[in-house]
């Protein structure tokens, strides 16, 4: 039994248990891990701690640190159906999507890997001869990353790829639900050549295991993804020795189509937009906001593709998405549904858990449309995480800014239009810190990803993503020192 990686060795857990995976798609057991103790969090802290301290990863040139993730990415590559199989049955989603979210755990290694040695700093013009100044980085040191159950290796990836790649140690927490990839990817990092320290890995529960590595003094930085309220929990243990955090927490996104848009286009993609693995992403386009005078046509059309989307397990190669992760999930999310529809919400299609059949064995939950919903409403304001689609209408560009910008949140967002000036005007006035025009969800590992709001702090991926793991520090060097006197002798 795994999930307690130490100092580049498989541990057995001190005063921990066991716990078994199951598939969310039909309960069948997966594996049984390290259910992580808080000693065992302890632990994995003094490991990275250790390394760190010892200088010696940090001191590698950046390139063979880089080196090493391009080999982990081609290993990665080799071992693609292996960890797609653990992934597609750890979270229920279908096994061709889980190939895909491999392919872009590899993308993220290369990119890393790749921008290797490209920015070391610095020289500052201090207008002075006799002074070299210097802008260099020094990694922020030990990083507890604590990641979630929805896309579990690739937002691990997005954290340790630059965590090493900066010289930093780690010690991983990935959702209990959803642990078996970031077990394997350690064994992937260790043939990569990572050195023994660097990488740490415990399975185990929020509060138990996550508690202990957004608290322990000895951890520099807390890199987190999952919801609102745990980051915030995460901010607050955080700030009693001042760590750098950094959060992912969430959004919820408005979808605007206007009526110029190409109306087949913009339905075909709202319904990728919020009915992508159930829902169940950060960037899910869970707000339709459309032109008043288009409501009907684009609304009747998506609640008729709705009702036909097929459910199924990893490897039914007629589903087309999959089921949510756990029953407590399924709960809150046919919550936030009769919330809706108790505050006035029209229920076009879904919101009814399916009890009969193959589907009963697995937590599905069939994509749901809300329509006429207003923005007081608790399904618009708070994230459900599921397949729930909201309907809201305006009349006016400017209408429709102030509805997609009535959130806490701010993670993501996109603009359907044919007049371009339209489009670059309003992705300008979205306070979101991704805009699609004409089009929905791609991200590519080149480009930040990040919220503003309470969508967190901080960026992934692009050169930022690895800039959040990176101290900046001035050196000065007089060249030729000589007394000042600016005290008399
Ligand atoms: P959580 O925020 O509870 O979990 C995310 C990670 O944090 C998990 O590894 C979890 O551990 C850990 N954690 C939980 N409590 C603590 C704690 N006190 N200290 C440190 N770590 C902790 O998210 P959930 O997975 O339960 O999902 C809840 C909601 O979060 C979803 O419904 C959705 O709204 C949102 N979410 C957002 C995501 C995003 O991409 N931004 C991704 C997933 C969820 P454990 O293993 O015990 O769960």
């Amino acid at each position: 039994m795994r999930g307690l990686y130490l100092a580049g060795r498989w541990a057995a857990s001190d005063g921990g248990g066991s716990r078994l995976i199951s598939c969310p798609a039909d309960g069948t057991a997966v594996r049984s891990v390290v259910e992580g103790s808080a000693a065992d969090a302890t632990a994995a802290v003094a490991a990275a701690r250790t390394a760190f301290d010892s200088g010696s990863w940090a001191a590698l040139p950046e390139k063979q640190r880089g080196e090493m993730l391009l080999r982990t990415a081609d290993l990665l590559h080799r071992d693609k159906a292996r960890y797609a199989r653990a992934e597609a049955l750890d979270t229920g989603k279908r096994f061709v999507e889980a190939e895909y979210d491999i392919d872009d755990v590899v993308a993220c290694f290369r990119y890393y890997g790749g921008i290797a040695g490209t920015d070391a700093g610095r020289v500052v013009d201090t207008g002075n001869p006799h002074a070299i100044s210097r802008i260099v980085y020094a990694p922020v040191g030990v990083c507890s990353l604590i990641t979630p159950w929805n896309y579990p290796l690739l937002q691990v990836s997005w954290k340790v790829a630059p965590a090493l790649l900066a010289g930093n140690t780690f010690v991983l927490k990935p959702s209990e639900l959803t642990p078996s990839t970031a077990i394997l990817l350690m064994d992937t990092l260790t043939e990569a050549g990572v050195p023994a320290g660097v990488a740490n890995l415990v399975t185990g529960s929020g509060p138990e295991v996550g508690a202990v590595l957004a608290s322990d003094p000895r951890v520099d930085m807390v890199s987190f993804t999952g919801g609102l309220a745990t980051g915030k929990a995460i901010m607050v243990a955080g700030a009693a020795t001042v760590k750098k955090v950094t959060l992912e927490l969430g959004g919820k996104n408005p979808n605007i189509i206007f009526a110029d848009a190409d109306v087949e286009a913009a339905i075909d993609y709202a319904l990728t937009a919020v009915f992508l693995h159930s829902g169940q992403v950060c960037s899910a386009g869970a707000r339709l906001i459309v032109d008043a005078g288009l409501h009907d046509r684009v609304v009747d059309e998506i609640v008729s593709r709705a009702a036909r989307i097929r459910l199924g397990g990893p490897f039914d190669d007629a589903a087309q998405t999959g089921p949510l992760i756990s029953a407590a999930h399924r709960a809150k999310v046919h919550a936030y549904v009769e919330a809706g529809v108790a505050e006035g919400a029209v229920l076009r299609t879904g919101g009814i858990i399916p009890t009969d059949g193959e589907l009963s064995k697995g937590f599905y939950y069939p994509p749901t449309v809300l329509d006429g919903c207003t923005r007081g409403m608790t399904v618009i304001r708070e994230e459900s995480f599921g397949p729930v689609m909201t309907v809201e209408t305006f009349t006016s560009e400017s209408e429709a800014i102030e509805i997609a910008n009535d959130t806490d949140y701010g993670l993501a967002g996109a603009v359907w239009t044919s007049d371009a000036s339209r489009a670059q005007r309003v992705a300008g006035a979205l306070r979101h810190g991704t805009v699609w025009i004409n089009d929905y969800h791609p991200y590519v590992p080149q480009a930040e990803w990040g919220g503003f709001g309470q969508s967190g702090n901080g960026r992934e991926l692009g050169p930022t993503g690895l800039s959040e793991y990176r101290e900046i520090k001035h050196i000065w060097q007089n060249t030729s020192p000589a007394p000042q006197y600016w005290f008399p002798r």
